[in-house]
């Protein structure tokens, strides 16, 4: 880890950016994405929420379908609460990023 983390450097030409620029200044070369923690964060939130309606889905077949067609109900169960865990501290997450 370097103390200066701050600093953006050019994938094409090495130079060194300023955090708000968005074209390489030497070479023209488009800057990389800023935030990558913000942009994993909400890629990872809008999986989470295809888990949750997979899983809610799963859950209520569950109810109808006999055991063996679809996962038991209280594993799907305990999956969704996770996911709904999951999704809720991500929730509180990318709230406490934005300024
Ligand atoms: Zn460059």
């Amino acid at each position: 880890m370097r103390p200066n983390n701050n600093m953006e450097h050019c994938r094409q030409c090495n130079s060194t950016l300023a955090p708000e620029e968005q074209i390489c200044w030497a070479c023209n070369a488009q800057v990389p994405e800023k935030n990558p923690k913000t942009t994993l964060a909400s890629r990872f939130t809008s999986v989470v929420n295809v888990l949750f309606v997979i899983f809610a889905v799963l859950a209520f077949l569950a109810l109808f379908v006999p055991e063996g067609y679809v996962p038991p109900f209280k594993r799907t169960a305990a999956a969704l609460l996770v996911i709904f865990l999951v999704r809720s501290s991500l929730h509180t997450m990318t709230d406490a990023t934005k300024r």
